[in-house]
């Protein structure tokens, strides 16, 4: 079958990478279909594109706010228009259902009007002077050329979350997509390339983490860095980052709680827990991965949990009756492998899945059954560790209390929910979890664009992407004093008496 060859795109024009070599981009969920072929890319690629993205800085930081921010808007549009093919080929090279590809398509839709918003806002503030004749207020500046490096869950709705941002407040950027998806982050530039961004503005390099993303947030060129991501690829980013004192937004892994308590409306958690754990195939950083159950219902609910589980339609996610797609990739398979193995051996129950899919109509894929694991202790690795597939634990508890210490109980702190009808342990809850996004009966995913989001612990480094947070790590702050006095003042001299 033929494909397309898909370039970097650097100053405005489509180039080959230096290195000469290319990787493939296929369907996980049909080996035959190959999305494209793009280029593995390397530090001398990034070079080009800093350049690039330097030269166009100096004219792109000089465009007022508000008309960035018309680009922004007409690339919603034109996203919008293009909703449907998008959410398709997005489907085609990461695989989640169409329903699901069409909110990420979606979610950048939302960030572009409400960063396109943002344009006539960004707003900084006066405040007195101390000394006579003299005005003094902030503004935000932007950063310069700022590197963003994407996973592939998200493939593009979290490159929006950085590059409309990071563009309506001046920078110029060059990002890496992730490997397993590169075309989504391609169809987003198109729209912002048609609505009329510079050339050089946003380039993209794409290629593997270590040849082309490592040299992108080491470059001198680079000014700040934005990455979405493992952990563990994650504290390799921020060390180097840290080594040239430059800002470094992290967000990372989660390993999220669901409490149920006894006075829950138990249909609901239900409905909750099946699309928190197994929606994008439960490869989502705030994925529901842990179900913590208080004892006088956690029988019920499982039995209930279990037999929904069994009926999901596990399949190609271009058919709409499907519910749940592959994996992205060979890789993520041998983890849920290995994990259904640890949590065996330490002595989980295995409910239900637990089994790679690969006969008949899944034999061209990468499929996992959907797997839930009773009698599972909160100290356990598999009540610990990110899985990233469609492996759910349940963990029963005594009190709200227990549950509370559950949940708390890890290296991570992102998502989190509570379902109870108790208005009080609604409260403490939205208190006492320590993660970054807390849901009252809600499951832990679901996040809108206009909120803060990120994590706490060791899902993130205290930046936030969506909501204003995002417009405070794609700016600094500039403080400027204007003395209009003709006289010389000395601040904390002068007026010392
Ligand atoms: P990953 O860490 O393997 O890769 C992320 C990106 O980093 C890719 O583009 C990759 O090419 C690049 N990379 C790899 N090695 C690198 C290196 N040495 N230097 C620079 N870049 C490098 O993660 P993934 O498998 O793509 O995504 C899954 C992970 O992302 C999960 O842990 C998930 O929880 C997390 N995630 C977090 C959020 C969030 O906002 N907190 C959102 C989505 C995904």
């Amino acid at each position: 079958m033929s494909h397309t060859t898909y370039k970097n795109l650097i100053g405005g024009h489509w180039v080959p990478s230096r290195t000469g070599k290319t990787f493939l981009n296929i369907n996980p969920a049909n080996s035959d279909d190959i999305v494209g072929e793009f280029q593995a890319s390397g530090a001398a690629d990034i070079d080009d594109a800093v350049a690039a993205a330097a030269e166009a800085y100096k004219t792109w930081r000089l465009v007022p706010a508000p008309k960035r921010a018309e680009i922004l808007y007409r690339c919603g549009e034109l996203l919008a228009e293009r909703k449907e093919s998008y959410a398709r080929e997005m489907t085609r090279e990461m695989g989640k259902v169409l329903s699901e590809t069409r909110g990420d398509v979606q979610e950048a839709i939302d960030t572009a009007y409400y960063m396109a918003g943002e344009g006539r806002r960004l707003f900084g503030q006066t405040t007195p002077s101390e000394l006579k004749s003299k005005f003094a207020m902030s503004v935000r500046m932007p950063v310069g050329v700022v590197g963003m490096i994407a996973p592939w869950n998200f493939p593009m709705a979290i490159p929006s979350w950085k590059l409309f941002p990071a563009l309506v407040c001046g920078n110029t950027c060059v990002i890496k997509p992730a490997e397993d998806t590169p075309l989504s982050t391609f169809n987003l530039v198109e729209c912002l390339a048609e609505a009329g961004l510079p050339p050089g503005v946003v380039n993209i390099v794409t290629g593997f983490g270590p040849d082309a993303g490592a040299p992108l947030v080491s470059h001198p060129g680079v000014r700040a860095i934005s990455f979405t991501g493992s952990s563990e690829v994650g504290r390799i980013v921020g060390q180097t980052a840290a080594a040239n004192f430059k800002p470094c937004s992290l967000e990372m892994g989660g390993k999220n709680a669901m409490i149920v308590l006894d006075d829950a409306n138990l249909d609901l958690a239900i409905e909750g827990a099946l699309w928190g754990a197994f929606g994008t195939t439960g490869q989502r950083c705030t994925a529901t991965s842990r179900i913590i159950l208080h004892k006088k219902i956690a029988a019920e609910f499982t039995r209930k949990l279990v037999a929904r589980v069994d009926a999901l339609k596990v399949g190609d996610g271009l058919d709409e009756h499907i519910q749940m797609g592959p994996q992205v990739n060979q890789q993520q398979i041998e983890t849920s492998i290995r994990y259904c193995e640890i949590a065996q051996k330490e002595g989980a129950k295995l409910l239900t899945g637990g089994s790679v899919l690969e006969d008949g109509v899944y034999d061209k894929g990468h499929f996992f059954a959907p797997t839930v694991f009773g009698n599972v202790k909160p100290n356990m690795r598999i009540a610990q560790e990110e899985v990233f597939g469609p492996v759910v634990s349940l963990i029963e508890v005594e009190s709200y209390e227990e549950a509370l210490e559950a949940a708390n109980g890890i290296q991570y702190g992102l998502s989190t929910a509570l379902y109870s009808r108790d208005v009080n342990k609604a409260f403490q809850a939205m208190r006492d979890l320590e993660a970054g996004i807390t849901y009252i009966n809600a499951p832990t995913i679901g996040a809108e664009v206009h909120l803060p989001f990120g994590g706490v612990k060791q899902t993130g480094n205290g930046h936030r992407e969506g909501g204003t947070g995002a417009l405070d790590f794609y700016t600094t702050w500039k403080a400027v004093y204007v003395d209009f006095s003709d006289t010389l003042q000395r601040a904390q001299i002068d007026n010392a008496d």
